[in-house]
């Protein structure tokens, strides 16, 4: 139990330590940033492991996710240059912080358009979640509270978090984390939705569209958005299809919900066949086949870990032995072991 609230936590620690890089303008390294042509009038703009997707119209810019503060006070001035107009929707595939975070910077020109289910991702819980109520992910920072006083204190956090993240959790800027705001997660910098729909949404702008489509529950999250430029044959995906790259780490088994993980990926293939391009929330761009890749990837990932437990083999040995030659050159695929794991649960929970 001890060592697996470890491994949690130490996964979680690299996972800042990547946003980290990507996300601030103070770290050393600056971040790599880049913006791509896809087709007509639509780009994908990518920082570091990052990309977002825009639409340009004579009437002003739809945007997909802000990806973080840093990254959208650069792409503002980019859009400025470029285009001379201003951004005048921000549309969020969901609320990961990751993902979500930034979109103040628009808010003199934007609209936010999100799920309505993302507004119950960024409400405080109630001021009586106390620490040992979070669990999941973020449960190692809960335990952090080493004098135990019912707070995470900056102190007590020390390096196992990076400041720019914990402002992000610290919602009230008091320097301290309440059992509320850790359960909450680290979206102090996600500009709620002004905008929401349930099923679908379209929004025109100088004769262009831009259409979200909720992709419904799924183990990512309640709140995933599909996003199409149906104009200019482009489809925007995030973190439930990602390209060259294995699916995260243990792929969050513990909220179950492969079948309709599984379904939504066969969804969005069938749909993407309509359209020349998808560029994904991570990973080169892609089209409909790249979907296909992802999809053959879960479906070789499901049969070896449901032969090894067929063959009785503990959760060890199949962690140890599963290989899948065919995806060894995707980024993450050291992450195959964690994939079994996840697998494993999603079999047999
Ligand atoms: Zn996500």
């Amino acid at each position: 139990m001890k060592k697996r609230g470890y491994s949690v936590i130490f996964s979680f620690v690299i996972g800042l330590a990547v946003f980290c890089t990507a996300a601030s303008s103070f770290a050393q390294n600056e971040p790599q940033r880049v913006i791509e042509h896809i087709a007509g009038d639509v780009y994908r703009a990518n920082n570091n492991n990052h990309n977002t997707a825009f639409m340009v119209t004579p009437d002003g810019i739809i945007l997909g996710d802000p990806i973080n503060t840093a990254f959208s006070e650069w792409l503002k001035e980019e859009l400025q240059t470029r285009f001379d107009l201003p951004v005048r929707y921000v549309i969020y595939s969901h609320n990961h912080w990751d993902h979500a975070s930034g979109g103040a910077v628009f808010a003199d020109t934007a609209k936010f358009v999100g799920h309505r289910n993302m507004l119950d991702y960024l409400a405080m819980p109630a001021d009586s979640t106390t620490l040992a109520d979070v669990i999941g992910q973020y449960a190692p920072i809960a335990a952090l509270d080493s004098n135990g006083d019912g707070y995470v204190d900056r102190n007590e956090v020390g390096e196992n978090i990076p400041e720019l993240q914990f402002t992000a959790f610290d919602a009230n800027n008091d320097r301290m984390l309440s059992g509320a705001e850790i359960a909450r997660g680290p979206l102090a910098f996600v500009q709620a939705p002004t905008i929401t729909y349930t099923d679908q949404i379209e929004i025109r702008l100088g004769e262009k569209r831009a259409v979200a489509t909720w992709v419904g529950e799924m183990n990512h999250t309640f709140d995933m958005s599909r996003i199409t430029f149906p104009d200019d044959q482009v489809m925007f995906v995030v973190d439930y299809i990602t390209f060259d790259r294995l699916p995260f780490r243990e792929m969050d088994f513990e909220n179950g919900m492969y079948p309709e993980w599984m379904a939504a990926i066969r969804d969005t293939e069938e749909l993407s066949k309509n359209y020349d391009y998808v560029t994904a929330g991570h990973g080169p761009l892609g089209n409909s086949a790249a979907i296909a890749e992802l999809r053959i990837y879960f479906e070789q990932l499901e049969s070896a870990v449901a032969s090894a437990i067929a063959d009785g083999q503990s959760l060890q040995q199949m962690r140890a032995s599963i290989e899948i030659p065919d995806y060894a050159d995707w980024s993450g695929y050291n992450w195959l072991d964690e994939n079994v794991l996840g697998m494993y649960h999603f079999l047999t929970d």
